[in-house]
């Protein structure tokens, strides 16, 4: 497909966005895992990866003309891998790049441009911090700590990021004190917990790193030391594992009081060694005993006082995922790093480029290139659907109205009408909010009811790739 340069009308400039970082660094490899990341770990590579996305983060920023960042998620890879005298600086200067505002900025006004590319938190341009800046924090944090970088006197600057919810996400075998002195001495609020399973069998199977010890001390370490907000990750369907081992993953993820669980199925990728192990017979999966492994974990989960505001994902009051929720209600969000993609949307009423899907072409190169997939907004309107429908709180119908003219949501009123008879939409909501959301039996089956709605969509018709490769100006 013919690929030019575009620059972004100003439409599409938002003025608001979550920005995704995509770490790509692992201990080890996990049998079931499709993502793209690397257990080469050596200072140097990583600092050089880091380096890249921050020149991503910044060409990113200029490109979108500075908008107001709502939300950051670093994920992976894993995050807690990348030893903590990278990631601390990394976090500090991701901040500056993004524009984030901060608490202990230095004084001096310096920002991320005007220090030595990898200078060390607390080294001679940035002064140490008393280490009590975070409500609740214990004054002992530093105290033993296995990395020599985080003994007394290392400290990031003491950044806050306000109303930015900002996660890091971290695996237990790699949540240790000097990972915990970085992120605290960090933007970051909220620490993403790769759990899986409590299993040691369970965690095998999957090729984990972690070991219950590992897990319960990392769970004991985020009590002690973080005071900001927690989730983790649960998988339900694994090989020999029955509903009610899931259940109890569950249960004792409840029980852990931590505010937001998001549960998956494990779902074989193409070109992993789990695939590999079913197609030789090593590992049975059965589907129908793997939805009752979700099921039987999403029920204890419920029972615990989580609630699922959406299909996979559970929390306490206030506790939910304000990254994720941006997914969800498709708002802005961009991507960073090697996996990355994000959607823009028009801020205009256009039917014919509702909004532009950026994708990272080629990584490495500067500037960065990026593939952008233009939606019309029917296009839109389903994809709203079908990620809004996943969640409690639905859809709002004046958003698909504004999208796609009101004609477009009677169809769709219709379809859901002639698929459940109304069984499965949430009609209080319809009638108080004006939202279309469906009741937790219709939010599980959603596929089923999305492919059986005769929604009109022209994608094909409307996409093509063009590639930006500097900032509109
Ligand atoms: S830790 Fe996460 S990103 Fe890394 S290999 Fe395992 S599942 Fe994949």
């Amino acid at each position: 497909m013919a690929q030019r340069p575009i620059a972004l009308p100003p439409e599409f400039i938002p003025s608001d966005i979550g920005v995704y970082v995509h770490l790509p660094f692992c201990s080890a490899r996990c049998y079931y895992c499709g993502f793209h990341s690397s257990t080469k770990l050596d200072d140097e590579v990583v600092a050089q990866m880091l380096e890249r996305l921050l020149a991503e983060a910044r060409s990113l920023m200029a490109l979108l003309e500075k908008p107001r960042i709502d939300t950051v998620y670093i994920g992976g890879g894993t995050p807690s891998a990348v030893p903590a005298r990278l990631l601390c600086p990394f976090l500090e200067r991701l901040a500056d790049a993004l524009g984030i505002a901060s608490k202990g900025s230095p004084p001096s006004g310096k920002r991320e441009s005007d220090r030595g590319s990898g200078a060390p938190c607390g080294g001679p341009e940035w002064k140490p911090h008393a280490t009590a800046s975070r409500p609740g924090r214990p004054s002992d944090l530093g105290n033993g700590d296995e990395n020599p970088a985080s003994g007394p006197g290392f400290s990031c600057s003491q950044r806050h990021a306000g109303a930015v919810e900002w996660t890091v996400e971290a695996n237990p075998e790699t949540v240790g004190p000097d990972f915990l002195l970085a992120v605290n001495d960090s933007p970051a609020n909220r620490i993403s917990l790769g759990v899986q399973s409590f299993d040691d069998g369970a965690l095998q199977t999957l090729g984990r790193q972690a070991s219950r010890e590992r897990i319960d001390r990392a769970l004991d370490l985020l009590v002690a030391r973080w005071s900001g907000r927690r989730s983790l990750d649960l998988i339900a369907g694994i090989p020999g594992r029955t509903p009610e081992a899931a259940a109890h993953d569950a249960e004792l993820a409840g029980a852990t009081g931590i505010e937001h669980v998001s549960l998956y199925q494990l779902t074989p990728e193409p070109g992993t060694p789990l695939l590999d192990m079913l197609a030789a017979g090593q590992l049975q999966l059965d589907q129908h005993m793997q939805e009752e492994a979700w099921l039987a974990a999403a029920e204890r989960l419920l029972a615990t006082g989580l609630a699922d505001y959406e299909v996979s994902n559970f929390a306490q009051p206030n506790g939910e995922s304000r990254h994720n929720q941006r997914y969800w209600r498709m708002h802005p969000y961009v991507g960073i790093g090697p996996s990355a993609v994000g959607t823009l949307r028009s801020s205009a009423r256009a039917p014919d480029v509702a909004a532009v899907r950026l994708t990272r072409s080629a990584f490495g190169g500067l500037p960065p290139k990026y593939s952008i997939e233009l939606l019309d907004s029917d296009t839109l309107a389903f994809e709203l659907c079908m990620v809004g429908l996943r969640t409690a709180e639905g859809v709002d119908l004046s958003d698909l109205a504004r999208l796609t003219g009101s004609d477009a949501t009677r169809p769709l009123l219709r379809g859901i009408e002639d698929w459940a008879g109304f069984k499965y939409i949430d009609r209080e909501r319809l009638r108080l909010e004006g939202r279309l959301a469906l009741i937790r039996p219709g939010r599980r089956i959603l596929d089923h009811l999305l492919t059986s709605l005769e929604l009109p969509r022209r994608r094909p018709s409307h996409a093509s790739v063009w590639t930006v490769r500097s900032a509109p100006r």
